[in-house]
């Protein structure tokens, strides 16, 4: 039996919405009631369609926007009960935009070096530069790069710059959102290799969350599927390709092209129109868009049942787990 790293229990996020008289009108129900447990030294993959709640669930967890109701169990505390600094060094996070994220009027090696010094795991300006030059290297980048402006670097360098920037808190767990999906295929390559290089070598956990399936599917030993705030379907990444059960996930599958022709499969296309998230249909979330919808999809919420070892699902169709 694994050891969970981090657990996921429970955890919801919904944002409030008001009308032009500040009136609070309803809500945003942005992640509905997610559990998972994360272990060590894996990759578990967060996949979802923009609205699916995958960003906010990582930033949940980051604890850089406050959960509505939930746990996330950290060396057997709630973080939300915890100071700040209890998971700021653990837990680092790299985004889709590094552009966003640097100062371009500060030299990158200045703002690697500045978290180093603000958290005081350097002493001072020169051995702040030298370990700037070992990041630098560490991702791939040289360290005379360390006077450069971000305007001077290409997106996927920039992006290996928001990388060593993270990896200088020496975090054991690395949060990525969306973090190759900005980038050409090519260079998403390279820094889908650059993580899985970092993770063996700096026994790093990562949560990678990104709506495309089969970059999740390269780097990730164990996937989630979420659609509109809710787990749909949890497991192995091989289990997930070999035998997936929810329709979601089998219409995700069926969408990744495939490079050889022989092995050409059907496509399977989703109709119907995604329920906006602020008035979820009582039943499964999934109903309208459904080619197994069956009557009692409309009123019965599924829960999310184990249906083999380290298997989820949300499904109806699985009637030995329905009402569980
Ligand atoms: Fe489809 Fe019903 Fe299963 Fe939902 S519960 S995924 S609507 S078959």
């Amino acid at each position: 039996m694994k050891e969970a790293y981090l657990k996921v229990k429970n955890l919801t996020k919904h944002f409030p919405i008001s009308n032009s008289l500040f009136r609070r009108t309803g809500f945003v129900h942005a992640v509905n009631q997610v559990s998972f447990e994360l272990y060590q030294s894996e990759t578990l993959g967060i996949v979802g369609e923009s609205g699916s709640g995958k960003s906010t669930l990582g930033r949940v967890i980051m604890k850089l926007i406050q959960p509505t109701a939930g746990e996330v169990i950290y060396k057997g505390k709630n973080i939300f009960n915890e100071p700040e600094a209890t998971i700021r060094r653990d837990m680092q996070m790299v985004f889709q935009d590094p552009y966003a994220s640097l100062n371009p009027r500060m030299k990158v090696g200045d703002a690697i070096a500045e978290p180093l010094l603000a958290h005081h795991i350097v002493t001072g300006r020169k051995e702040a530069r030298e370990k700037v030059c070992d990041l630098l290297h560490t991702v791939g980048l040289q360290p005379e790069m360390y006077n450069n402006f971000p305007h001077e670097f290409s997106g996927g360098q920039r992006q290996r710059i928001s990388i060593a920037r993270a990896l200088g808190m020496a975090p054991k767990l690395l949060v990525c959102d969306e973090a190759a999906s900005a980038l050409d295929v090519s260079v998403q390559a390279q820094i889908l290799n650059l993580f899985n290089n970092l993770k063996n070598g700096m026994d790093l956990t990562y949560l990678f969350i990104s709506h495309d399936l089969a970059v999740v599917k390269y780097i990730s030993s164990r996937i989630l599927i979420m659609y509109l705030g809710e787990v749909m379907e949890l497991a192995d990444t091989e289990e997930l390709f070999s035998k997936p059960l929810h329709p979601y996930t089998q219409a995700l599958i069926s969408a990744i092209p495939e490079p050889s022709t022989r092995r050409r499969k059907e496509r399977i296309l989703l109709e119907g129109d995604i329920p906006s998230s602020i008035n979820l249909p009582e039943g499964c979330k999934f109903q309208s868009r459904c080619f197994k919808a069956m009557p009692e999809c409309v009123y019965t919420h599924p829960p999310l049942s184990e249906v083999a070892p380290q298997h989820y699902v949300r499904c109806l169709l699985y009637p030995n787990q329905a009402g569980g």
